[in-house]
């Protein structure tokens, strides 16, 4: 093989660009985009003569330049971030954006942030307002609190909060709620961020009223209470109630903080789930101050909440860590149309996508389920497919120990492993995530939408994804 021949048969960068093709995508695209393409296929060129072995192969590849070319501007300006299809069965998966926002509520937004709109100015004085006006009084009429705020997210709160109350003095918490709220974040180390010092009592099973007491000295400026939403401690133990703090924290005159984590605003006992402490619970047994999170079980975007006595919250209002923890107008907008729904129960239940998906009837996820397995087997796809019964889970940190009955599609491919596909169903489109059990891929109909289910039984066809490549 003449590997010197082969490198001058690459064609020269002024060459490509009288290519008509390559000029179509200069128009299309942007020249820099174009030209940074071509240099690195034509880098891509080189290696692969510089190791090849076989000249056929090179030539054809040399062949492919163009349309090498062309897929590498292309994916330069798609964006990296998609949809996907959760199939896990976890509501509020972390890692694939928590919370889904309503579309309708989308639509709404959109009006708003693509315009101007009155984010931070008073229509009624023509003067400045506040960003949190617009779902202040929602927050304080939903949850009997006095005043209300909120910031980026709910770490975010917990700093805000112990930096206002607490900076320079001491803040109690029991070592049974010291957590670590995933990505290696851990609470205690937010809250040292906060200039507060943490004074822990008690152990990790047990805590008791006289700990609390005990450790109170003239440098407390807080008790703290953090629900410990991602884990149970069972067995033998003990904790100390918010009721049963608020007369001891009356007497030192000191403000208890609640940090409930995953803010729920009806009772979800009722859907038959665990009794998760309701954020109107907290408020009603007088904690001074309460957050939690926009993007957990409220189903809304990604927020730290604050609420409680006007007192405290003037104090976070004006201290200069909330100009760098501020929401945008996004989160602004998106926070008061989902309060608005808690206003019917009715209308939040069905209104805002995490609470349809944990309350919707199973025989609705059935239906789903059995479609979605019409539609694959329809498809003829080389793959055992049945629908069986499963388990949901909320996640996000919340509720850890709650499943939720479900219906799932299972998937036994006959061709290739469990691995390969589930490692296809990732490259998709519009990738499929699923979960994986027992040599089998499971896809959870609760998390699917009705109008994503032929989406992922195209896919599967289309893309070959079962086939022995
Ligand atoms: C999830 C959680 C947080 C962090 O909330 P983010 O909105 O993710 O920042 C803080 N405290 C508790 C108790 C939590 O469960």
């Amino acid at each position: 093989m003449n590997k010197n021949l082969l490198y001058r048969s690459i064609p020269k960068v002024d060459v490509l660009l009288e290519d008509e093709a390559i000029q179509g995508m200069i128009d299309g695209y942007s020249r820099d985009t174009v030209m940074e393409a071509i240099h690195t296929e034509l880098d891509k060129l080189r290696k692969v003569i510089a190791s090849a072995s076989d000249e056929e192969e090179v030539k054809r590849q040399i062949d492919l330049l163009v349309p090498h070319i062309d897929r590498a501007v292309a994916d330069m300006h798609t964006p990296n971030m998609r949809m996907v299809v959760n199939g896990t069965g976890t509501i509020l998966h972390t890692n694939l954006g928590r919370a889904p926002v309503s579309g309708e509520h989308m639509k709404r937004v959109l009006t708003l942030v693509s315009g101007y709109s009155n984010l931070e100015y008073n229509l009624e004085t023509g003067k400045r307002g506040e960003r949190y006006s617009h779902f202040e009084k929602l927050l304080c009429k939903l949850t009997g609190a006095e005043a209300a705020m909120a910031v980026n997210n709910n770490a975010s709160s917990v700093l805000l909060i112990l930096s206002s109350l607490a900076k320079g003095g001491e803040v109690v918490v029991s070592r049974g709620e010291l957590i670590e709220i995933g990505g290696k974040f851990r609470i205690p180390d937010v809250m040292e961020q906060s200039g507060a010092a943490l004074v822990e009592v008690g152990t990790t099973n047990k805590t008791h009223y006289d700990d609390y007491e005990a450790a109170i000295t003239e440098n407390t400026k807080a008790l703290l209470k953090v629900h410990t939403s991602n884990y149970r401690i069972v067995g033998f133990t003990d904790s100390v109630t918010i009721d049963e703090l608020i007369p001891l924290a009356k007497a030192y005159d000191l403000p208890v903080v609640e940090d409930l984590g995953s803010g729920v605003l009806i009772d979800l006992e009722k859907y038959g789930l665990t009794h998760e402490p309701t954020v109107q619970e907290s408020i009603a047994k007088g904690a001074d101050v309460v957050c939690f999170s926009g993007d957990k079980l409220l189903g809304g975007p990604q927020a730290g909440i604050i609420i409680g006595k006007k007192k405290y919250i003037d104090m976070m209002k004006k201290n200069q860590l909330t100009r760098a923890l501020r929401i945008d107008k996004f989160t602004a907008a998106t926070l008061e149309l989902v309060l608005q729904e808690y206003l019917s129960e009715e209308k939040a239940v069905k209104n805002i996508p995490v609470l349809q998906m944990i309350t919707e009837p199973i025989a609705e996820v059935e239906k789903r389920a059995r479609l979605l397995a019409r539609r694959m087997r329809a498809a003829h796809l080389p793959a055992q497919i049945v629908v069986k019964p499963c388990e949901s889970q909320i996640g996000g940190g919340s509720l850890p120990l709650e499943r939720i009955p479900s219906m799932a599609v299972m998937i036994r491919p006959e061709k290739i492993s469990v691995a390969e596909m589930e490692e296809r169903m990732r490259s998709l489109p519009f990738p499929i995530i699923p979960r994986t059990a027992n040599d089998t891929i499971i896809l959870d109909a609760r998390t699917i939408k009705q109008s994503d289910i032929r989406l992922v039984a195209e896919q599967l066809k289309e893309y070959e994804v079962l086939e022995k490549r």
